[in-house]
């Protein structure tokens, strides 16, 4: 619809160009006409020079035409391929942001496949675009109207032309059904193959240190293998139809050159509609020749566009909201006998129930694997659960409006994303209208102004330059600025050595104050500062408490307690530092 007047302007062009196309067969059959005229002696010389320089005007009048008609039709389809690509890798960027999680994290939709899908999706839908204004429209209609041209000068030669046209569609159909099973295939190997080599990359450490190269090769070239087998088999297919179809085509010119002839020694017709039925017949088979092309444009088009869409209109993937909006949140949650299944079916949390005070801080303990992760994942809504129910200040958190619930929750991970940019704009995602002096503030309060003040370029140096301490504290910054009520702390110093996590402790104590904060930890210290502990096993909740008392209870707690404090080696700790003091 946008483009109606570019349509429109192209559809013009095709139906003047395939009158235009017609031109050479009409002034070939007077040619040979006159010609044979003069050669006989029924018409004189003079006769034939002005036939000739008539001839010579209309044909270059036609060429002249006929380039600015060329022109408008390569262009005008090419701009609506520009046009039209631009708006749908728009419109795909702007549908995927408000898929769910599951989406992305499904197996089916790694970085890589997905990439290859939309620029193959994009590619072959704008190709096909393009395709049906340059070649596809121009040449049927010009089959068209040579078919028109030829009924008006015999209708035998005419149904002989028409009879061509179900047989090559029937051949073309059939070659681009057997085709398809292949393209398919290819699809899917391209997609491996792609991301084979990004994952070949992201693991070349590992791969190099065990000396797996010679595996991974293998590995490659196995894929490798399979595609040429496949890549082979598929022009061989397509070798074979050609040739089925060239045979149809040369068969069929035969067929018209012979009737024409006997129609010419009947005296029915003059000589020059041999060449005139020629001229048309390639007209006629001229798109037909490019049917398999076409069907092959249309079958790719198919294919990856089928994929593409299937993107496009994946409502079900659009993240669910209600329509609930809090004016304040206080911060109280309550999950009641919450059990959730992964979308691959891992059941990560079973009849979990908790309660979090608000203004408090909570701890999440468990080992790796036993849902931590998946309880803020929970509460972020970035998963439902599978049945059960969680709470906010007693509201279903179903019921709120997804995006309001999230202005009011900040999330700090294990690594937080560091966005390509300067300091100050990363600092600034937290509230992209924050002023220059809101985002030192928040730097500030998170005890990094200083250090940043210190860089050359101060706020405007690269933040992806920062140690990984310094970027959680960009992380930490930027949450002052969103302000949220609630705060969930994944492993926030997880990656972090000693130094930098004692470093960003200050800033961590700064952000929990007076906000409902949810901590998964594997940090002592961080553990014994929550107000409130759950420690969790294998998707269960199994205590819940105070530090003291639940280490009293010499259960589940009291044993990752003991290995985390082991494995600190508490004992040569505290000798190193008591000699220290002795000295
Ligand atoms: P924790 O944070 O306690 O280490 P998680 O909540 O990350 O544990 O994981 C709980 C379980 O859910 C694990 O078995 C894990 O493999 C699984 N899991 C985590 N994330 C996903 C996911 N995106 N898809 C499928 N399974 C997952």
């Amino acid at each position: 619809m946008p483009y109606k007047r570019l349509i429109i302007g192209t559809l013009v062009l095709t139906a003047v160009g395939s009158f235009a196309v017609q031109v050479n067969a009409l002034i070939i059959r007077h040619m040979v006409d006159t010609l044979n005229e003069v050669v006989t002696g029924v018409q004189d010389l003079a006769w034939g020079y002005k036939m000739l320089l008539f001839s010579s005007v209309v044909l270059i009048a036609k060429e002249i035409i006929n380039a600015f008609i060329q022109f408008g039709q390569k262009f005008f389809g090419e701009k609506l391929r520009i046009y039209v690509s631009r708006d749908i890798s728009q419109l795909i960027v702007t549908k995927i942001l408000t898929y769910r999680m599951a989406f992305y994290t499904s197996d089916e939709n790694d970085s890589g496949k997905l990439q290859t899908r939309i620029d193959q999706g994009i590619g072959s839908i704008t190709r096909l675009i393009q395709n049906f204004f340059i070649d596809i429209l121009p040449l049927f209609a010009n089959a068209i109207v040579a078919l028109v041209f030829i009924y008006t000068a015999n209708v035998y030669v005419g149904l002989v032309s028409t009879a061509m046209i179900p047989l090559y569609f029937y051949v073309s159909q059939l070659q681009a059904s057997k085709l398809k099973g292949f393209r398919r295939k290819m699809r899917s190997f391209r997609e491996n193959k792609n991301n084979g080599i990004i994952s070949l990359i992201n693991s070349i450490t590992v791969i190099k240190s065990f000396v797996r190269e010679p595996l991974e090769a293998e590995k490659h070239e196995a894929i490798q293998y399979d595609m040429t087998e496949n890549q082979l088999q598929t022009r061989r297919m397509s070798f074979v139809f050609d040739a089925v179809k060239g045979f149809i085509e040369q068969f069929g010119l035969v067929v018209i050159i012979l009737m024409t002839a006997y129609f010419v020694l009947k005296g029915d017709m003059t000589v020059g509609a041999i060449m005139f039925h020629v001229l048309l017949f390639n007209n006629v088979t001229a798109p037909i020749r490019q049917l398999h092309r076409i069907y092959d444009d249309v079958n790719d088009a198919m294919i990856y566009s089928e994929s593409f869409f299937e993107i496009i209109e994946a409502e079900h993937e659009v993240e669910t909201t209600g329509t609930y909006v809090p004016t304040q949140i206080k911060g109280k949650i309550e999950i009641k006998n919450v059990s959730f299944d992964y979308p691959n079916g891992t059941n990560a949390l079973k009849e979990v129930s908790m309660v979090i005070e608000p203004n408090k801080t909570t701890a999440l303990v468990g080992l790796s694997g036993a849902g931590k992760s998946t309880v803020i994942n929970l509460l972020d809504k970035f998963y439902a659960p599978t049945s059960g129910q969680i709470f906010l200040d007693g509201v279903d958190l179903r019921e709120y409006d997804t995006k309001e619930l999230r202005k009011h929750i900040g999330l700090v991970l294990q690594k937080n994303h560091i966005f390509q940019g300067s300091i100050a704009e990363n600092i600034r995602y937290g509230n992209p209208h924050a002023t220059m002096e809101e985002v030192e503030l928040a730097a500030q309060k998170a005890y990094i102004h200083e250090q940043i003040t210190e860089l050359p370029q101060g706020y405007e140096s690269d933040a992806r330059l920062l140690s990984g301490g310094q970027q959680q504290r960009i992380a930490i910054a930027r949450l002052f600025l969103k302000d949220p009520a609630i705060i969930f702390l994944d492993e926030p110093t997880a990656s972090l050595d000693a130094i930098a996590t004692e470093q960003i402790k200050k800033s961590l104590d700064a952000i929990k104050e007076n906000r409902t904060v949810i901590i998964v930890s594997h940090s002592i210290s961080q553990i014994i500062d929550a107000h409130d502990i759950v420690v969790m096993e294998k998707g269960r909740v199994v205590e819940n408490g105070k530090h003291e008392d639940l280490y009293e209870n010499k259960s589940t707690y009291y044993d990752i307690f003991s290995a985390m404090a082991n494995s600190l080696n508490l004992e040569k700790i505290s000798q190193t530092l008591h000699q220290e003091g002795g000295n």
